[in-house]
């Protein structure tokens, strides 16, 4: 199963993703760990995108395009549960040229009021992300989201990947839900 998770800041990608990775069995990848990985580390990479992830500014395609892609060669041919990348439709148009049979099987958007997603990401706030502190990072970060990264729900419903799941439940049952929707999506019965 190789399965992209799509959603808002707080919607609950990173949650979702390591409760199907569970599931499936496979690894999780999330582009906004690797990256704060690099930060945390002090590498180079890190230090060049740091600023940008405090800001909730993206990083470039080309950096963000490499560090997933060395994780996606890392894992094993059962495949992957992938979050916070593509988020744009031209990283998502080059992940599809580098991988024979696209990037995902099936991609799963976690809808979530703009509202909802506030409150969350100030409850998140404690747990210590920097850019879920300011709430002007939070704004501009649900401004990226719909202004370049909703457009990718069209492009993966083109493709008749897409999958769309109600995120505003509690995560057990938001769980259940991406469950059914990937089996009615393979037809099971
Ligand atoms: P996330 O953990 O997915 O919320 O990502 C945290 C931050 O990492 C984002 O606000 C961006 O600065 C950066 N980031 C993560 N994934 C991407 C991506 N696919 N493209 C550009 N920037 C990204």
């Amino acid at each position: 199963m190789r399965l992209v998770l799509l959603g808002a800041p707080g919607a609950g990608k990173g949650t979702q993703a390591a409760a199907l990775a569970e599931h499936f069995g496979v690894p999780h990848i999330s582009s906004g760990d690797l990256l704060r990985d690099q930060v945390a580390a002090g590498t180079e990479l890190g230090r060049r995108v740091a600023d940008r992830l405090d800001r909730g500014e993206l990083v470039p395609d080309g950096i963000v395009t490499e560090a997933v892609e060395d994780a996606l060669a890392d894992t094993p041919s059962s495949g992957y549960v992938l979050e916070g990348f593509p988020r744009t439709v031209s990283q998502a148009r080059r992940a599809d040229t580098l991988h024979a049979e696209g990037l995902a099987d099936a991609v799963v958007l976690l809808e979530l009021a703009d509202d909802l997603a506030r409150q969350r990401l100030a409850e998140r706030a404690a747990e210590g992300r920097s850019d879920d502190r300011d709430p002007e990072v939070i704004e501009r970060r649900l401004r990226r989201f719909h202004a370049v990264t909703e457009p990718l729900v069209a492009y993966y419903r083109g493709r008749g990947v897409l999958a769309t799941v109600d995120a505003d439940q509690p995560p057990e049952a938001v769980t259940v839900d991406i469950l059914a929707a990937l089996d009615a999506e393979r037809g099971a019965p």
